[in-house]
């Protein structure tokens, strides 16, 4: 029998390439039929066959409130009520970016755009203007988005495809990006020695995201903002996945770094499209019309989008939000390791605020090449037996995960109980493979 899940991508795929909208959707990394969602409310979604799963991808980051939180959908119609797009300023997106401005204090000025890529794209161009200077430096496995320049050597769906970079992408746009390993001090310090006066920017995910999680070690910010401001070059924290997902005051706050232009999208729009950059005031200034600059948008700041991001941005300013999401993650990657370990697979996790990274690896990876080490095999069973028991892990064993606000006891409990069944029997059929491998 055909599931309907089955039957959606078979047609899917006769009129959208590959049948998705964005590649790592099509589940081609872990093999299989992608899930098509019919439903979700909390931290559950309903597939086109009716079968319920825990969701720990929660759109790829926006959903830190779970699903249709009903605070943001009565937001949402109420804006939409209101006129849907106006292509004129409005009230609602003043007050959002003087919301952000005061929880992100590195942001002296901001504007809407409607997807991180938008807002990486963005502030690229803005800090090349702003310097004069042409020359990127960006980290293997991070990922900006999918504009050409910034689009070598990332993470994410290009990392699970194995395309390091993409075709069509000529060679004239991404020779002036430089690419750098992701806690390299040496290699930073040898591409400023080198280049330090014609670098106009350096991206950087403050926490690696898109392969995976990987954390900074403690001196890779810090070095990284000193070597900016010695040479002048624009430090960019791309915030779109960390910004109110890590804690209140984004992942800037935590590892007390001011960079000079912040990116952020996914929680800030609360499921709607919505992105953002914004930083130093003279540096914003050079857009227009003020300055020469260009940037814009039909959509940016749509008032729906702005209504759910409102909404959203209020609910996570209450008292103790972060303490307990950070609770409920840390309680969730101990469980898997603690259940991996009691079946002996090579396995590790960690997390910061909501966001966790899976690892089948014996210990914590700190670079791109220790995560490629990982096994992506052991991870795509993995995946598959706990899509079985109802559990929604993000499908590449190069994404990070998230859990949100509406993850309770029960959600975590039911995940650990399914993945202390799916340790036992991928434990049980490695022991049989060795054990019948031997004379
Ligand atoms: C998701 C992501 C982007 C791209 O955002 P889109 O809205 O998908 O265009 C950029 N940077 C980082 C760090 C991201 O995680």
């Amino acid at each position: 029998m055909t599931s309907r899940n089955q039957q959606l991508f078979e047609r899917s795929q006769r009129y959208i390439p590959g049948g998705v909208n964005s590649p790592v959707r099509a589940f081609k990394s872990v093999g299989g039929t992608p899930v098509f969602f019919r439903r979700g409310e909390g931290a559950h979604v309903w597939d086109a066959d009716g079968k319920r799963y825990i969701d720990y991808v929660g759109s790829w980051g926006p959903l830190i409130l779970g699903h249709a939180h009903p605070d943001v959908v009565r937001a949402v119609q109420t804006a939409a009520q209101d006129g849907l797009t106006f292509g004129a300023p409005t009230q609602a997106e003043l007050e959002l970016a003087e919301l952000l401005c005061a929880l992100v204090p590195s942001m002296e000025q901001v504007r809407l755009v409607s997807s991180g890529t938008e807002a990486t794209m963005s502030a690229i161009r803005l800090a090349r203007g702003y310097t004069g200077r042409s020359r990127i430096v960006k980290f293997e496995g991070c990922y900006h988005g999918h504009d050409d320049a910034l689009l070598v050597k990332a993470g994410s769906g290009a990392l699970t495809f194995g395309h390091p970079s993409s075709a069509g992408v000529p060679e004239a746009t991404t020779s002036g990006t430089v690419v750098l390993d992701y806690n390299d001090l040496a290699g930073v310090r040898c591409a400023f020695d080198r280049f330090g006066d014609e670098i106009a920017a350096v991206i950087v995910e403050p926490v690696a995201g898109n392969m995976n999680l990987v954390m900074p070690t403690s001196d890779f910010l810090p070095t990284l903002r000193e070597l900016c401001t010695l040479h002048g070059s624009v430090l960019i924290l791309d915030e779109v996945m960390t910004g109110f997902r890590v804690g209140l005051t984004c992942a800037q706050g935590r590892y007390g770094i001011r960079p000079d232009i912040t990116t952020l999208g996914k929680v800030i729009g609360g499921g709607m499209p919505m992105a953002a950059f914004g930083g130093r005031r003279d540096i914003m200034q050079c857009l227009a019309p003020l300055g020469p600059v260009y940037q814009a948008g039909t959509l940016s700041g749509n008032p729906v989008a702005v209504a759910a991001g409102l909404a959203t941005l209020k609910l996570v300013q209450a008292p103790g939000f972060y303490d307990k999401l950070a609770a409920r993650t840390l309680q969730l990657v101990e469980g898997l390791a603690t259940a991996a370990a009691r079946h002996g697979t090579a396995f590790c996790a960690q997390s910061l605020g909501g966001m966790f990274g899976l690892y089948f690896r014996s210990d914590l990876p700190t670079s791109y090449a220790e995560i490629m080490e990982c096994d992506r095999d052991a991870f795509n069973r993995f995946f598959h037996a706990m899509l079985q028991e109802g559990v929604y892990f993000a499908p590449s064993a190069y994404e990070a995960g998230f859990v949100s606000s509406t993850h309770g006891e029960a959600e975590i409990d039911g995940t650990l109980a399914a993945a202390e069944r799916v340790f036992s029997e991928l434990g049980q059929k490695v022991t049989q493979e060795r054990g019948s491998a031997q004379p």
